[in-house]
Formats: C-alpha cells, structure tokens, sequence
C-alpha cells in the first residue's frame, strides 16, 4: 500500500525583547542559574504581570507578515499543570482567542514549484523555567532564568507532505522571524525550536490518521530526521496490523529515534481558563496601521525583485534573500560593482561563500567587504583582469593586502589587453607545437584548448582569454 505523510508544525520562537513578557526582568542569555527571575515570574503572591507591549507589536508584525488576521480583542488564559520549572502552577498562554489568527506562507518545492502552507494561528506565552540534572547527582537542579521569557507559538494547518516540506517551511518562518527582527533565530540557544504533528494515511484516503507529536526539536537536520523515522515507524505498525497510538515522543538524537514521553490518556487536562489578573488585549487599527509602517521589504519581496531587477534565477534570489544581512551585503556589492547583478551574484555564492563556510564564518564577519568585492568586480567588468586572476586578487583581499586596484598593481596582474603582445605570445605557442598544429589542422579541433592554456601559461594568465581565442583561430587557419 501507498502511504501519505501528513504534518503540522507548532514552532517557538523567543521574541527578541529586553525583558520578559509579564516583568521587568533581563531576557539576556547566559547568566548565572536565577538571577533574572523576578517575584512575578515566581509567582509570588501579591504580584501582577503586566503585559510588555513590544511583545504585541512583534506578535503584529509577524501576523502582517503571514497575511494573517491580526485580532482586535485577544486573551491570555493559564495553562495549568504541576511541574517543577513551573512555580506558579500554570503557563500564561492564549488559548480560544490568539492574537494571530489564520494566515499562510509559500514555500518553495525542490521541483521548482511553490505551495501555500496554512498558518492556523500564532499566540503570545511565556516560556517556563530549565530542569538541570547534570552536576546535580540524584537532584535535579532548577534554574528559572527562563521563566517569563515571551514566545511566540506559531502553529501550521496539517499542509505539510513530507520532511523535506516540513524543513522549507521551518527555514522559511527562520528567516521570516529574523527579517522581522522579533526573534535572534539562535537554535542552539532555544530561541527557535519545534513540535513535529506527524500522521500517515492510505494516498487516496481524506480522513487523517491517528498523529505523534514530536516534542522540542531545535536544528533543521533533527526535525528531517525526527519525521523520516516518525513516519517509518508508523507505517511498519500500521502494515503489521497494528494502531499508531496517540502520544508525545521526545527525539533521541544520539540514537536517532523517537520514543514515548506521555501518551493521550496521561496527558493533561490543562483546565484553561481566561487569566484574572489580564485584561484582554485590544488593538484598535491606528495601532495596526503603524505596526505596518515599520515592516521591512519582507523575503518573498525582496527575492522577487532581486530576481526581476538583476536578472537572477529564482532560486539564486532566493539564496542570496535568505538572510537579511546576506541580502544587503549582496546588493551593496552590486552597488560597488557598478551594478553587475550576475556577476556579483556569481561571486558572493561562489567564492565568497565557499571561503566564510570554509572558515565557519557568517556574512556579517566576512574580512572581505562589499566595497571590496565591488571594487574587485569593477576590473573584472572593465577587463582589467581576468576571472582567473581575479580569484588571486580575492585572496589577497581576504588576506588584508588592500584593495584590488591596489594588490592588481603591485603585483602586475593587470591583464593583457594588447593584441601585438599577444599575438606574439600566440605564435611563439604554435611554433613551439608544430605537432598539435598539425593535428589541429587534421580536424582535431578540441586542441585549441590546449592552445589556450599554453599561451595563458607563457603570459602568467594575463593574456585576455577573448583576445587569445580570436588569434589562436586567425592564426591556425593560416
Ligand atoms: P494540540 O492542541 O493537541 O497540540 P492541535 O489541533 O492544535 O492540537 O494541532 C496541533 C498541530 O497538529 C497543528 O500544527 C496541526 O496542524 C497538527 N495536526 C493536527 N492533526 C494532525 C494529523 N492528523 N496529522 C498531522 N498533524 C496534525
Ligand atoms: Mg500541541
């Protein structure tokens, strides 16, 4: 039998604010175990969070963003449940009434196409606290820095097909959220990490069947992995007669599998209720309307006009447009360069790209600058140097020796653009080859590459590859 996979995923992303969603206590990363924990993420009595508005306006941001409802009147419920990270014996969350409400995002297939991908909804919570079991023998250690940290949960509709769909979608909320600048993105931070809702059914069949959701899975690779394994093991129970059994499994990455957490009857009732000590959130539209102002030329845009404007493939804009800071080192390359769209394309995923990752650098450290690489590009355009060239030049760049025109200066390399010179150069080649000319000349054509390379190798690759060809034809017919 054929089956189908069916996903939906419910992805946590930390919005970047300086303090928490209900206190006034630092979000910052890193500090000792609870020194950021104030009385109201205690919960101690007498306390009342106050809601942090920057929160409302990233939350409003990603819904413009997703072509979602941003919600007039939303409402934070408690989500109770006893846990220790949890001293106040429930999660402040949204629950009936979210402030983001049904949206979409289009991703990009692996076969060239797109496919619209339902956002269900997307609602403001609170993180809860960090069990420690390491360094702690037979205690556990809790450390509630995190305890009030604001989340946003973004949930998709079961649109997702297979991993690699789950994947393209995960990536592209990633950069969506960093676009937005309401959330750092950092995985290995938690700042952005997901549940995986994984089902298969019968292809043919309407009715989905009986999910697993796989809990807090924070790399791309893990939540491919995690899925193809998820769906494996379901369609082996299912061929074997038996039923997939509605539960929440953690991923094991280290054996890379997934096992049982909590299954549907233990799981909890969380007794949502509506919380007292918040008014419901309400937005009127003057709010909304200035919360757009400030949203940024967004991704899809962004690589629709790279790919209209500079004349790219679709997919090379969308590389160059996946990140904000590679998107605007590219095009102030291109402005460097005297406007060489493909050209600066070319370069910053080619070699530069190749030289930061093999590095293990990011776009923003690069040693290499846009006015730089601009300036390198500008004398490959005006035929100063060759493409060959260029790449030594790019490596003393990269090696701080001082701009193009500088290092092409002092180290000669400037190309040769002069036709007696390299015509002479061509001559000396075929006299010093009579046997390939003569081949040539019996119809061995693919020889004038050699031709090429001979005279590129008597000029130090300074001859200019057009020009050679040129006279290596002229002078071979004679
Ligand atoms: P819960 O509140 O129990 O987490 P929801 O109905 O809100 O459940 O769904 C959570 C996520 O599960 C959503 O992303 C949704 O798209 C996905 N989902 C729901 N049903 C299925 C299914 N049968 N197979 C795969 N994913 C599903
Ligand atoms: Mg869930």
């Amino acid at each position: 039998m054929a089956w189908e996979t069916v996903i939906g995923l419910e992805i946590h992303a930390q919005l970047a604010t300086r303090s928490k969603i209900f206190s006034g206590a630092s979000t910052a990363y890193g500090a000792p175990p609870n020194t950021q924990a104030c009385a109201v993420d205690l919960g101690l009595p007498g306390v009342l969070p106050v809601l942090n508005a920057e929160v409302v306006r990233m939350a409003a941001k990603f819904g413009l963003a997703t072509h979602s409802t941003v919600a007039r009147r939303s409402v934070f419920a408690r989500k109770n449940y006893f846990y220790p990270d949890l001293p106040k014996g429930y999660q402040i969350s949204q629950f009936e009434l979210p402030v983001v409400q049904s949206g979409h995002l289009d991703i990009d297939l692996e076969d060239g196409t797109s496919k619209r991908i339902g956002i269900t909804r997307a609602h403001l919570e609170e993180d809860a606290g960090k069990s420690l079991h390491e360094d702690f023998h037979g205690e556990t250690g809790i450390d509630l820095n995190r305890a009030g940290t604001p989340l946003l949960e973004i949930v998709s509709e079961p649109d997702l097909r297979s991993a690699g769909e789950a994947v393209a979608y995960m990536k592209k909320i990633h950069t969506l959220v960093r676009y937005l600048e309401i959330c750092d993105g950092n995985m290995q931070e938690g700042s952005f990490r997901c549940d995986a809702n994984v089902s298969v059914r019968p292809v043919g069949q309407e009715a989905y069947g009986t999910r697993a959701e796989i809990k807090n899975i924070n790399s791309f690779r893990f939540v491919e992995r995690a899925i193809n394994f998820e769906v494996e093991r379901q369609i082996e129970l299912l061929e074997g007669g038996a039923t997939v059994v509605q539960e929440t499994r953690l991923y094991d990455a280290d054996r890379q599998e997934t096992r049982p957490m909590r299954s549907k009857e233990e799981a909890n009732d969380y007794r949502y209720f509506p919380d007292p000590d918040l008014l419901p959130l309400e937005l009127d539209a003057a709010f909304i309307d200035a919360v757009a102002a400030t949203l940024p030329e967004l991704p899809d845009a962004r690589r629709d006009r790279f790919s209209h404007d500079y004349g790219l493939s679709r997919y090379d804009a969308g590389v160059l447009t996946a990140s904000r800071e590679l998107a605007d080192f590219f095009e102030q390359t291109v402005e460097n360069a005297g406007g060489e769209g493909k050209l600066s394309a070319n370069w910053v995923m080619g070699e530069l790209a190749g030289r930061l990752n093999k590095e293990g650098r990011e776009i923003t450290a690069s040693p290499v600058s846009p006015a730089l690489l601009g300036g390198l590009l500008r004398r490959i355009s005006d035929g100063t140097i060759s493409g060959k060239i260029a790449k030594q030049v790019f490596e003393a760049i990269w090696a701080g020796e001082g701009d193009a025109d500088t290092i092409i200066e002092r180290k000669g390399l400037k190309q040769i653009t002069d036709s007696g010179a390299i015509e002479q150069s061509v001559r000396d080649v075929l006299a010093a080859n009579p046997g390939q000319v003569e081949q040539y000349k019996g119809g061995q054509e693919k020889l004038l590459g050699f031709f090429v390379g001979q005279v590129m190798k008597v000029t130090q690759g300074k001859a200019n590859p057009g020009e050679v060809n040129k006279i290596l034809k002229r002078l071979l017919l004679e």
